[in-house]
């Protein structure tokens, strides 16, 4: 089987990467926009395809509730049901089920949980996971994990990492189809002993390493630089759940391949324009007679067609063409982020692209 990831090119601790999956290649560093439930919200496939997405996230936990693994099996597969060629990865559904507090049970063979739709029961182990991401036909499946809620004693943490490998080894075991790629999810919170210890446990598994991190900007940078350095330099590493153009330039910047977040399309729907000098609400008054693009220096369809006086309208009259174009508009500044730190690494220009991104965007 061919390499999954190859390395081209460190700037600094930032890399160029490819990733080869099933459904096409993925240049890295890349940005995954998310589609919760078999859509990302708002917009059309072709859309995210023409917003230069190559990779798209969806959520395990809501599909596996909705419409369910029976259907999404009859109708072909889940690129087939949501009419989306690309490649696309499936978080773990651990995020989802340990946020469910009083309505989820966890024992040492897995987590018993009620849907938050009709609260009927349901179960996730390790091999019920892969197994239905593998019935789903993704492109990369994330391997079921013991999430703690922080902060955490260090106990919980601890058992968490225990948990976590010995349920990335069952994931393994019932591991079947090369058409899927798995990645691991690193825990041990903002301990840097326990996070080592679980970094090592996956590295030992043979799986790329996925990673969460803590909840202020500081302990994002602290955590993400260090568990970049625990892992392999001829694995990707994706951050999970980033998604502001600082964070990401930042997470670059630290050595991460991948993120994932609902940030572009939830400000989208919100009337918050992302823009390579900053953030602004469109519906302010100061745009009612702005007759400049949403984003001067962007040469998206939005950008090169509309003017911010027609959004700040179509967000006051409650049109949903409003949502629709701020979505598609903050997509395609993320993945033109990502173009632009690809090109820098490429010409070892790295440092300078990042320090006029985070110049320009300075709050
Ligand atoms: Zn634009």
């Amino acid at each position: 089987m061919h390499d999954l990831f190859s390395l081209h090119r460190t700037d600094g601790s930032a890399r160029r990467g490819t990733l080869r999956l099933t459904h096409g290649v993925v240049e890295t560093p890349t940005f995954m926009p998310v589609g919760t439930a078999a859509t990302v919200k708002a917009l059309t496939p072709d859309e995210v395809r023409s917003a230069h997405s190559q990779i798209l996230l969806a959520n395990t936990y809501h599909l596996w509730l909705r419409p369910g693994k029976e259907l999404l099996v009859e109708a072909g597969g889940l690129h087939r049901f949501m009419a989306w060629d690309g490649p696309i990865l499936t978080d773990s559904g651990g995020f989802q089920v340990f946020s469910l507090q009083e309505r989820r049970k966890l024992d040492d063979d897995g987590v018993t949980f009620q849907s938050h739709i009709d609260g009927s029961t349901h179960r996730f182990t390790p091999e019920t996971v892969i197994a239905f991401e593998e019935a789903l036909g993704v492109d990369v499946a994330m391997v079921l994990d013991v999430c703690t809620k922080l902060p955490a004693t260090r106990e919980q943490l601890a058992e968490a990492v225990r948990m976590t490998t010995a349920w990335a080894q069952r994931a393994r075991d019932a591991w079947s189809s090369e058409r899927t790629a798995v990645f691991a999810i690193m825990q041990g919170g903002l301990d840097p002993e326990l996070r080592e210890r679980s970094a090592r446990e996956i590295v030992a598994l043979d799986f790329p390493g996925g990673l969460s991190v803590g909840e202020t900007r500081e302990e994002m940078y602290v955590t993400a630089r260090g568990s970049a350095a625990l892992l392999p330099e001829n694995k990707p590493r994706y951050l999970m759940g980033v998604g502001t153009v600082r964070d990401i330039i930042m997470a670059v910047d630290c050595g991460i391949d991948m993120f994932d977040c609902v940030y572009p399309t939830r400000c989208g729907r919100n009337a918050r324009a992302m823009t390579r000098s900053g953030e602004y609400n469109i519906r302010n008054a100061a745009y009612v007679r702005d007759f400049s693009p949403v984003d001067p220096a962007c040469d998206c369809y939005v950008c090169t067609t509309y003017t911010r006086a027609y959004l700040n309208h179509l967000f006051r009259a409650n049109e949903m063409l409003g949502p629709r174009l701020l979505s598609y508009h903050n997509v395609y500044v993320l993945n033109d982020l990502m173009r632009g730190a690809r090109e820098a690494i490429e010409r070892g220009e790295w440092a300078a692209y990042r320090d006029r991104v985070l110049a320009a965007t300075a709050p």
